[in-house]
């Protein structure tokens, strides 16, 4: 596990990712990147989300665990 730092959001919202955890991650500058909440927290992964229904790459929603794109979403509105 590596260790936790502190920090803080900006006033545009952005934050700084340590480089010991860029490090862990294997991600650089100009890497895609994912971030979603789970229980409260936010969560960085490496690359894209993509919807976990039908693979877009385009994710609109997470519910719980899964990553929902638009289309999907009216699919399942219209159920
Ligand atoms: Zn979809």
């Amino acid at each position: 596990m590596v260790k936790g730092n502190k920090g803080k959001i900006d006033n545009l919202g952005r934050i700084v990712i340590p480089k010991s955890i860029r490090k862990a991650l294997d991600i650089d500058h100009n890497d895609d990147i994912s971030m979603f909440v789970e229980n409260n927290q936010l969560i960085i992964t490496k690359g894209y989300k993509n919807c976990d229904i039908c693979g877009n790459k385009n994710v609109n929603i997470q519910l719980k665990d899964k990553f929902l794109c638009s289309k999907c979403i009216k699919t399942i509105k219209s159920l």
